[in-house]
Formats: C-alpha cells, structure tokens, sequence
C-alpha cells in the first residue's frame, strides 16, 4: 500500500496527445454517426454499407488512430475523409501510474461551443492477474447531490456525448498497448491470460449514466459491437443512485450487471445520503431492481453500501440490510468511504466495519471486506488522508478522486464477478 501511495504522488506526466484539430473526430461514433459522416463527403448510398462496416473495423477491431492505415478503402475516399475529419482521441492532459499497475487519465473533451474551454474527465484503469477494469465517466460532474459524494459537490455539469464515453475505451486500449499486433509498455502491469488488457467496464466514474441515458446506452452499444470493440455485456457494469425510471429500459435495451448506490436502509437517512430518494424512495428502488431483466442468481444485483462512521453503520442497519434485501439476487458490497476535504464524514472503524461485515456474511453474502485485500484498502484511507495533506489542492483532489474510485472498483471485484 505505501507503494500505492507513494507513486500517486508523483506530479502528473504533461500532455500526451495533441490538442485536437477544428476537424470533428470519427473516434467513438456509432455506425449510425460514421454513415451520416460518409454521406456528408459524399459516399453514394449503395456503398454506404460496406464503407461503414470497413470504418468501424479499423476503429473497434484494428484500433486505427490514421486513416492511413485503412489499407483496404481506396486512397481517393482516404483522402477525402482526411480533409474533412480526424481519428483523434480526447487530449490527455495527464496520466498517472502507480506502483500497483492502476492508471488514470484525464482527459479534455474538445470545446462544445465558443466559449467551453473543454471539460476534463478522469477515467481509471485497474488491472489485477484475471482482469482488467476501466471505470469509466458518463458525465462532467454530476447534477445529484449525495453528500458523502464529491463528484457532486463540482458546478460544471454537462452529458458526455455517445462519443465522448466510448473514446475513453479507445484512449486505455491505446496507452495499454491493447490492439492487435501492440503490445503493453514496459512494466505496464495488465492482466497476463492471453485476453484483452482491458476486460471489463464500469460505469463508476463521474456523472450519473440513467441522467445520461441515450448516450450512455449508444456508448455500451458501441463497447459490446460484436464485429468491433466486443466487450461482453456481462463485463460491462453500469451502477446508478437510483433512477428508478430508465432500470427497467436499461434491462431491456442493453441489460449490462447493474450495480445500486444503496447506502442506507430506510428512506429518512437515504433521504440525507442520496437525496434523488425522495423522488424515488427504497421500496420502488428495490421493485426496479426485482423486475431487472435476466435477474437470476447467475446474473445478480450488486448493492453498495459505503461505510460512513456513526451514520449507517451499527449492527442493527447490517441485519436490516440483509431483511431488505431478502428474495433479490444480490452482493452486498460495503465501500470504505473515501474522505474529502471539507467532508462531514468519516471511514466506518476497522472493527465496525468488520462486525457489519459478520451480519451480511453469516446471512450467505460473500463478503469481500473480510480478506487481508479489505484491510490494504482500509488502511489506505487513513494514509492518504495524512499524505494528501501536503499536496497540492489539484494534487490533492485529482488523488482522492483516484483513490475513490479504485476502493468502489476493488471492492466491487472482490467478490469474483459473475462474468460470461
Ligand atoms: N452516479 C453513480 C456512479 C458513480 S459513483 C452512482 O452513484 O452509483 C460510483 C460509486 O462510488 C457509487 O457507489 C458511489 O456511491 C461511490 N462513492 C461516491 N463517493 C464515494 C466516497 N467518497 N467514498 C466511497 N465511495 C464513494
Ligand atoms: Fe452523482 Fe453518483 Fe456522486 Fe451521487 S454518488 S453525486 S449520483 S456521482
């Protein structure tokens, strides 16, 4: 762990790609966007088919960032889509790797308009021996407000486009070396199995997907494109606060894992944790849930719940935890919380957390705080807490964000996943 922390301290590495062009990029766009784009160069209809699929190919298959390398569409169209658009992927304004192989980028999206100097966004690549996790964001911050939450408390607001989503993949599988005929950078820690660097997704980054639906689900369309980037949906997890509403059309549209920010057993402290309760409080939270398509105990619901100390975790919220949760096909997955500055919470105790974690055992959830793997995590926390001090505030946030999401992510595959 202290190597963990020691190596995220170091200063950031300086942007990595060039600022992107006036050019619109073809990277991340759907077959729908690419054929729009043919047309507009002027591709006839009747080849508009081939011509996509020869597109998408080298984009979601081959991993082309020129359309130089496209060697089987005719110099005369190569050209043609040269002048009129790009390959480019996000900036990267910095890129952070520690010691344990975990990965972040931020990235800047291109300017939406004349006066958007370009929205940052982080995404977060985990590696261990069998898998390989980007976590990845669906929005520049987030318009909820849970308080223990601090991709809430940022003012700039705005969707990711379709685009915009599916280019983060593109940017790991780049930096990994994750395309045919690449290969990982030296020292680079990925998974060694023979399969992809990157194996799985979640939607655990910044921004809530269900405000972002649309996009959202174009992007896990274009992840999961059998003939393209091939992400299996059982390896892509979108985890949600609660919108109850697009639970049920998510299932049918995409149906990836879902994962729920529960939090809390009753609707009063919910209120107060993830305040899109009172719109849409536990009992029609969990009926969602118990509707979701494919739901069986091959294909559970991962429920997470962080441990704030004093506020939810004492063993009568454990026991009424597993009741709710009683007849769902779920995990329980308790989350150290990650302070902030300025934050009014605190990390639930070792022990506290461990005697939480006996209740949900004993009632049959695997639980993965138990392992050594739990106590690493925990102990980070604290540590962080003391090092983060002397950093710089960017330092300091862009850090803590990373340690957020890593402890979210880890504690979500602690389990073993239920993957295809
Ligand atoms: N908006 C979605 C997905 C992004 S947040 C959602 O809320 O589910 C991903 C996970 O990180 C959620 O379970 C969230 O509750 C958790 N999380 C947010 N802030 C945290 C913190 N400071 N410490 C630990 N987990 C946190
Ligand atoms: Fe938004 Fe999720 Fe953070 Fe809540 S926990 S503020 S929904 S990102």
């Amino acid at each position: 762990m202290t190597a963990l922390i020691l190596d995220l301290i170091s200063p950031p590495q300086p942007g990595l790609a060039p600022a992107p062009a006036g050019k619109p990029s073809l990277a991340g766009l759907d077959r729908a966007g690419l054929a729009e784009a043919l047309a507009a160069v002027g591709v006839p209809a009747g080849e508009a088919k081939m011509r996509v699929n020869q597109l998408h190919h080298w984009l979601y298959v081959r991993g082309a960032a020129s359309f130089d390398a496209m060697t089987n569409v005719s110099k005369h169209l190569r050209a043609r889509l040269e002048e009129a658009y790009t390959l480019d992927r996000p900036e990267i304004v910095a890129e952070q790797v520690s010691a344990d192989g975990t990965r972040k980028w931020l990235m800047r999206m291109p300017p939406a308009g004349p006066h958007d100097r370009g929205a940052e966004i982080e995404t977060v690549y985990i590696p261990d021996e069998s898998r390989g996790t980007l976590c990845v964001s669906s929005q520049v911050g987030c318009t909820l407000t849970c308080s223990f939450c601090h991709t809430g408390t940022q003012k700039l607001v705005r969707n990711l486009t379709a685009a915009e989503i599916v280019a983060q993949l593109l940017v790991a599988r780049d930096r990994l070396g994750d395309w045919p005929g690449q290969e990982a950078p030296d020292g680079a820690i990925v998974p060694r199995d023979g399969g992809r660097f990157v194996s799985n997704v979640v939607m655990m980054g910044m921004g809530e997907p269900l405000y972002n639906y649309d996009n959202v689900a174009a992007a896990l369309k274009v992840m999961s494109d059998q003939d393209g980037l091939c992400l299996s949906r059982r390896r892509i997890t979108l985890s949600t606060s609660g919108v109850v509403p697009m639970i049920g059309p998510l299932g049918e549209d995409i149906n990836p894992a879902l994962a729920i920010s529960l939090h809390a057993t009753n609707d009063a402290l919910r209120d107060t944790l993830v305040p899109l309760n009172r719109k849409y409080p536990i009992a029609q939270l969990l009926d969602a849930c118990r509707n979701y398509a494919g739901l069986s105990n091959a294909r559970r619901i991962t429920f997470e719940y962080v441990m704030l100390k004093g506020v939810n975790d004492s063993l009568a919220e454990a026991k009424a935890l597993v009741k709710l949760l009683k007849g769902i096909p779920a995990k329980i997955n308790l989350i150290p919380f990650n302070p902030w500055p300025g934050t009014q919470y605190e990390c639930s105790e070792w022990e506290t957390i461990e005697a939480f974690s006996d209740v949900v055992f004993n009632a049959g959830y695997a639980s993965p705080i138990r392992t050594p793997r739990g106590r690493d995590i925990l102990a980070a926390c604290g540590q962080l807490k003391s090092e983060s001090q002397k950093m710089r505030a960017r330092e300091r946030l862009a850090l803590e964000a990373e340690a957020m999401k890593k402890l979210a992510v880890e504690a979500f595959y602690a389990h073993g996943a239920d993957e295809a």
